[in-house]
């Protein structure tokens, strides 16, 4: 069946990981952690055979795995802060991960939007059309497709 309006699926990920906003006017220009809940909206013209616009274990099993790898239990930093980024590896040897801008919500759900899942799900036929990030319960950004 075709349909004229988008169904979305959603999946929920969630993560830990430490970040810090450079410039920040207050205290998030601090290292500081998070508990990440991601949000993660799919859509697909058509169902498929058994009527779903994508299994949620494809896009836990896909975005999570890429959460999993890059993001979760680390630090995650915009790519002018290697000095901080060199100085943490130096001593933990754990790993950090450049974001090309400030980690704000915003910046993190956009790389996942326009980056992450075109890498993850570009052969499949369904689209990412919403990331939502929450930085804490209270506090959530939606970045929507296009
Ligand atoms: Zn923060």
């Amino acid at each position: 069946m075709t349909r004229d309006h988008l169904i979305t699926c959603t999946r929920r990920i969630e993560f830990d990981a430490a970040h810090r906003v450079m410039q920040h006017e207050s205290k998030c220009k601090q290292l500081h952690g998070h508990r990440y809940a991601l949000e993660a909206s799919f859509a697909a013209r058509r169902l498929d055979k058994l009527g779903r616009v994508v299994d949620f274990s494809v896009i836990k099993k896909l975005l999570g795995g890429w959460i999993n790898e890059h993001w979760d239990h680390t630090t995650i930093l915009f790519d002018k802060d290697k000095a901080l980024g060199k100085a943490i590896a130096g001593v933990t040897k754990q790993k950090i991960f450049y974001l090309p801008a400030n980690p704000t919500a915003e910046n993190m759900a956009e790389y996942v939007l326009k980056h992450v899942c075109p890498e993850l799900f570009g052969k499949m036929p369904i689209e990412c059309v919403r990331v939502r990030l929450y930085e804490t319960p209270n506090c959530y950004v939606d970045i929507p497709q296009g």
